[in-house]
């Protein structure tokens, strides 16, 4: 029997966060405060990371923040990175440092991640950070892992109980997602699977879960064959393929086979428009917040 399925659009999710940001933008600016301020740090040269960051400016323009981005070549010595952090750290109008990912491999991500004060570390990647969510006590969650949280809230899809594959363990998707999914409270107690490049027979434990979220950079790896019919599918990925039908030449494309699971999974989040405007709108509520939690410390 073929299913109707349902598509989890994103795009409706980020408005409505956008406008909530920016009425509570206006309201502070009336009261005499000021706006909230993101630092962006683009190095090098990734296309991908500049069209991310390109997006993520304009979200700050849409709801009326503070932004700079820093861009530096490749080649760049740590040490010039380090500098621009410490700076970054101390400026009061900045709330909010988001390190562009994947830095050149030659500069150490660990160092400079770890430089970001944990109070400004609004892509949750700070060592402190990242502890706290282990603990079951997030403050800066991830913004994608906390997108995908926020679709699924949205469109009333429960975790309680449910069985969870999440395929992928990186440290800004699969890791911190599966820790949330999975711990004791309101939206989360799932029962959850984290697969890898190591696991053994990836599309048996996939197809046993209720949801399957996918986020591992392989274009359409996941179909329908991995999937149990009925599953809710998330789809992370963002991967460019050619596409020589196209002017551009190339179109992007998720982890999924989105076309395949039409009939056969309950829901499916489509790429682009699913979980990427989720990342940008999570990253505008953090510097929200961390200007929020910096005034109440008298810092901002
Ligand atoms: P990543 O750091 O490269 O990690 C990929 C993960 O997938 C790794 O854990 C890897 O396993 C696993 N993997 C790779 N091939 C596999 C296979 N054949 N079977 C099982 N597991 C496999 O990637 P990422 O940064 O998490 O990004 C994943 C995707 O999400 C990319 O397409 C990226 O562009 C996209 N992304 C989208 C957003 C958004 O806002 N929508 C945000 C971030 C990333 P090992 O650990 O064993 O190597």
């Amino acid at each position: 029997m073929r299913l109707e399925t349902s598509l989890l659009n994103g795009i409706p999710v980020r408005d409505s966060v956008f406008a909530e940001l920016k009425t509570k933008v206006k309201q502070q600016l009336l009261g005499g405060g000021r706006r909230p301020g993101l630092a962006v740090l683009l190095i090098g040269d990734d296309a991908a990371s500049a069209v991310y960051v390109k997006h993520k400016t304009k979200g700050c323009e849409e709801v009326g923040f503070y932004h700079e981005t820093h861009i530096m070549p490749a080649d760049v010595a740590e040490s010039e990175v380090l500098d621009l952090v410490i700076r970054l750290n101390a400026e009061p109008k900045i709330d909010g440092i988001l390190i562009q990912l994947p830095l050149p491999g030659r500069l150490n991500q660990e160092l400079i991640l770890a430089a970001v004060l944990p109070e400004k570390d609004v892509d949750g990647f700070h060592p402190f950070n990242l502890g706290k969510l282990v603990a079951g006590v997030p403050t800066f969650v991830p913004c994608t892992p906390k997108g995908v949280l926020r679709l699924l809230k949205f469109y009333g899809i429960s975790l309680a109980g449910r069985s969870v594959a999440v395929v992928g363990r990186s440290l800004i998707v699969g890791r911190p997602l599966s820790l949330l999914m999975s711990l004791k409270g309101e939206f989360a107690n799932a029962t959850v699977t984290m697969c890898h490049s190591g696991t053994k027979d990836l599309s048996r434990v996939t197809r046993e879960a209720d949801i399957v979220v996918v986020a591992v950079g392989v274009p359409k790896m996941i179909g329908a064959a991995d999937v149990k019919k009925g599953a809710v599918v998330i789809d992370v990925g963002i991967n460019r393929i050619d596409a020589p039908e196209r002017k551009s030449g190339t179109r992007l494309v998720g982890d999924v086979d989105f076309e395949s699971l039409q009939g056969h999974a309950s829901a499916v989040t489509p790429v682009p428009g699913g979980i990427g405007p989720m990342t940008i709108a999570m990253l505008l509520e953090n510097t929200w917040e961390a200007m929020l939690k910096r005034e109440e410390c008298g810092r901002g």
